[in-house]
């Protein structure tokens, strides 16, 4: 039988990226994905700057090649007068003010397909094996581990895992051996038409170099999208091919151009889901992205927390298969992960039936979403704060639904603030790494030993910053999360920085002998 430490099962992005960060910590897992290839269809374009930050991390956002189109117009049809008019600027995905208060990273729209082939690149390069065309079949699991029993190319065989991460989408087999039932709407409308075309709309745009095009033909309402501001692109469409039209005349009357040259590359039937997993772990195994989690795509919410998804499991398991945390540091998964799918698909449903909120970015709007609870987009991303056993003294409320920055508070379970620690380099964002680290505040200097003396790299903060008192400490985890602040060094700064990393990554542990609880 087959043996690998952690199974990943499924071959698209949350799969991979859950592969990578797994690799990334030294954890060589096994990805057994269903089709013959990566998927060479892509949904996904908004990617969120959390989403960059992994991306960031694993050294692979060069690899997602650049798409510097932002903006979005309103058309009848390409070809109509009408689309002249000067692109908006979008929301959250693509304007750098005030990404680059918020994140290290830049925005970069990528498609999906390029984002799965730099984390496929990355998996690969960290020590991932893919054994494609491979399809789970069924699971069985007792106390030390998993069987999986798998179709492959050369016929039926078996794995056996001490993990496995179902990451097999909104349809997971997974899930359903696992036999955890879903809440939530579930499919929401009428099947809906995506279409990967390629074309030079050059011409037709007439000089508006936009990355979305909403089309409000009623023969084909839907949005267009550059897929690399060059000539590929893609055409969601509410109209099902199933009603007689073909993928080709779908885009044509996107496009309201009948002779224009049109390749179509590949054609997608989807819905709208909206569904929550009641649960996200079962014994040895967990749920990650659209099998944990579906969410109506207006927000850009699915695939972005996903990635959150691998980003929080990735390290817990890595800190249980090397010895550095117990067991019990799994729990926290669910615990984080769970209220923050509940959060964005209650989010991504409220967003759907306000879409015109969505994009507007007046004043006005910002005043009515507040009213009606809907979190702006930038919030939105960073909207996850944890309350876990991971997480000491944790504050989970969100201090503003529309102020991004206000939402980076400091506070533990929520994620670090970014600043930069030395010049354009190094992020308080990026310092954990694939360890836990200590931030201290800019008169924290007597951190260093008592951190040292627990292994931990220790980096101060250039400037006094609200968040932080200056000779105060904030722990951060490999996912960027603070898992306990410090006010000040107290009497014994060794004791109670030992006694906090006991309660994170032992929280049943029964602590260092003579550790201080924090
Ligand atoms: C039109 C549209 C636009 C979207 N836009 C955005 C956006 O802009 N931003 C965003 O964040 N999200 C967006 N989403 C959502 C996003 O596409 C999904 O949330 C994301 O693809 C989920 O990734 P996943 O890896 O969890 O699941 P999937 O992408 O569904 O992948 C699951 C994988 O598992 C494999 N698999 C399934 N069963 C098995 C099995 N038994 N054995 C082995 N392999 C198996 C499948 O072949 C597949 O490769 C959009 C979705 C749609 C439909």
């Amino acid at each position: 039988m087959l043996e690998t430490r952690v199974l990943v099962v499924g071959g698209s992005t949350v799969g991979l990226a859950t592969a990578a960060l797994l690799a990334h910590h030294g954890l060589r897992p096994l990805v057994i994905e269903r089709r013959a290839g990566l998927s060479a269809h892509p949904r996904a374009m908004g990617t969120a700057m959390r989403t960059m930050e992994v991306l960031r991390e694993l050294g692979a956002v060069e690899d997602l090649g650049s798409n510097p189109r932002t903006g979005k117009i309103t058309v009848h049809t390409l070809a109509d007068p009408e689309s002249a008019a000067a692109p908006k600027a979008l929301p959250a995905t693509t304007s750098t003010s005030p990404w680059t208060a918020l994140t290290p990273t830049r925005p970069a729209p990528s498609a999906q397909d390029r984002i799965d082939a730099a984390l496929h690149k990355a998996a690969t390069r960290l020590g991932t094996e893919f054994r494609f065309g491979t399809e789970l079949k069924s699971l069985a699991q007792d106390e030390s581990g998993v069987t999986v029993t798998v179709d492959g190319p050369a016929g039926g065989y078996q794995i056996r895992a001490e993990h496995v991460v179902g990451a097999d989408g909104v349809r997971s087999q997974v899930r359903e051996q696992l036999g955890v039932r879903t809440t939530g709407p579930g499919p929401i409308g009428t099947e809906n038409t995506s279409v990967l075309f390629r074309a030079d709309l050059t011409e037709l745009s007439q000089g508006n170099d936009f990355l979305l095009c909403e089309v409000r033909n009623p023969e084909a309402p839907g949005m267009l999208i550059s897929m690399d501001a060059v000539d590929r692109w893609v055409f969601h469409t509410g109209v099902a091919t199933s009603a007689g039209r073909t993928p080709e005349e779908l885009v044509r009357s996107a496009l309201g151009a009948t002779d224009l040259p049109i390749e179509v590359l590949s054609t997608m039937s989807w819905q709208v889901n909206g569904r929550l997993a009641e649960t996200f772990r079962v014994g040895r195994v967990f749920l990650a992205g659209d099998s944990a989690h579906a969410v109506p795509p207006l927000g850009a919410t699915g695939m972005n927390s996903g990635v959150a998804d691998a980003y929080n499991l990735a390290w817990k398991l890595a800190f249980v298969h090397s010895g550095r945390a117990s067991e019990k540091l799994l729990d926290s998964y669910e615990q984080e992960r769970l209220p923050a799918a509940r959060l964005n698909l209650a989010q991504a449903l409220l967003r759907m039936d306000n879409a015109h909120l969505h994009w507007d970015s007046s004043e006005q709007a910002a005043r009515e979403r507040a009213e009606i609870g809907l979190l702006a987009p930038f919030v939105m991303s960073l909207a996850d704060r944890y309350s876990s056993s991971a997480v000491i003294d944790p504050e989970p409320e969100l201090p503003s639904t529309q102020d991004a920055l206000a939402v980076l508070d400091g506070a533990p379970g929520s994620r670090v603030p970014h600043e930069w620690v030395s010049g354009q380099d190094l992020s308080t964002v990026d310092i954990a790494g694939t360890d836990l680290a200590l931030l201290t505040g800019v008169d924290g200097q007597a951190w260093q030993r008592p951190a040292a003396a627990q292994g931990l790299r220790v980096h101060a903060l250039p400037n006094s910053v609200d968040w932080l008192a200056d000779r105060g400490a904030v722990l951060i985890r490999p996912d960027s999360f603070i898992a306990w602040r410090a006010e000040d060094l107290g009497a014994d700064p060794a004791g109670v920085l030992r006694a906090a990393l006991d309660r994170v990554l032992t929280p049943s542990g029964a602590g260092v002998p003579g550790g201080a609880r924090p």
